[in-house]
């Protein structure tokens, strides 16, 4: 076990990543953010977003205080909006519950929202130099791999037995290098596809490399056919040249982003809460399918140039006419954005 932290230790002194934004001052704040974009997201993707964010929300208290709009506004393209949505959530209990300062132990980092173990972990071991194990995606794939240990790891029983080699393998000192280093070696050398085992340190202790099946691991998750479902986005643009946007409940898919109106049926006239309109030309736009983590969704956005709007869209936060280009400061989501680019184009 020893031999394992120094094996990766080693190695990431020569030949891993320093200079990556969230690891310049790794205050508790900084790593959260980092490591809440970094879910289900590539560092080349994150670092951008991460600059922007911490720009614009430099402390926690900055961002318990923003309002929900611009933290999903600097969100937007991210994907995943429900890590903002905690984001935001939980730095307002840290300012409420814990003063402006993060909580020290990993029961209580984990009773803030979207944050899970592995998470807490990492905040944990980086920003605080506290002993506890990490099991994200990369490192699941490391020790997969170096004990060849089947079937999908979320699992439970495969989840627990991971948990357990992660604990013994988490070194007495220098956590936070080894946090980093694992995370790291998984990222760049066990990679999913491609592994340099060449270049591992791990190479002499590790099964599938000496099995010579390194990519059959970790096993995969059992397949089931994602159903499609489908919806028509009303792109109603005013005189004026803006566009209809409708705020999207909180809960649900894209929660409290902005989006474009969904309507059941694309008839001679809209009715968008006691809003008639009468328009000059329709046009139904190619179709869009976007993918979500359980479903696919068929979009068929309808596009219509309003002569005269007879009644106020006004019902207060939930409506706004959005300029196309763009100089409002909200949360959209991804194929809205990409709707609304094409018709700036
Ligand atoms: S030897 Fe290959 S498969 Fe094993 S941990 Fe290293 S990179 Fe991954």
């Amino acid at each position: 076990m020893i031999d394992f932290a120094n094996q990766v230790l080693d190695w990431f002194q020569q030949h891993g990543r320093h200079d990556l934004p969230w690891q310049q001052n790794p205050t508790p704040y900084r790593v959260w953010v980092s490591e809440i974009m970094l879910q289900q997201t590539q560092v080349s993707t994150v670092i951008p977003y991460y600059l922007r964010f911490m720009a614009r929300f430099p402390s926690v208290t900055e961002l318990a205080s923003a309002h929900i709009d611009q933290v999903l506004h600097l969100w937007t393209g991210l994907g995943y909006y429900a890590r903002a949505r905690n984001l935001h959530k939980s730095a307002k209990t840290i300012e409420a519950k814990h003063q402006g300062s993060f909580p020290t132990s990993i029961e209580e980092l984990m009773q803030l929202d979207g944050l899970g173990r592995s998470t807490a972990g990492a905040i944990a071991a980086i920003a605080m130099q506290i002993r506890a194990p990490i099991l994200d995606g990369n490192v699941k794939r490391v020790l997969t791999r170096y004990h060849t240990i089947e079937g999908w790891p979320e699992r439970a029983s495969i989840k627990r037995q991971l948990w357990e080699i992660a604990e013994c393998l988490t070194p007495q000192n220098q956590v936070a290098e080894y946090t980093q280093a694992i995370m790291d070696l998984g990222a760049t050398v066990c990679t999913r596809s491609n592994p340099s085992c060449i270049q591992c340190p791990l190479q002499t202790g590790c099964k599938a490399f000496t099995q010579g099946n390194p990519t059959d691991y970790p096993g995969k998750k059992p397949k089931k056919i994602l159903p499609v479902r489908s919806a028509t986005l009303l792109i109603l643009l005013n005189p004026c040249g803006e566009v209809l946007l409708e705020k999207r409940p909180p809960t649900g898919i894209w929660g409290s982003l902005w989006s474009l109106p969904e309507i059941k049926s694309a008839g001679k006239e809209f009715d968008i809460r006691h809003c008639s309109i009468e328009y000059n030309t329709r046009e139904e736009l190619p179709g869009i399918r976007h993918t979500f983590s359980h479903f696919h969704l068929d979009i068929t956005p309808i596009k219509l140039r309003a002569r005269q709007i007879n009644d106020e869209v006004a019902e207060s936060g939930r409506w706004l006419w959005y300029p196309l280009d763009q100089s409002i400061e909200v949360g959209l989501a991804a194929p809205v954005k990409k709707l609304l680019t094409t018709l700036t184009e």
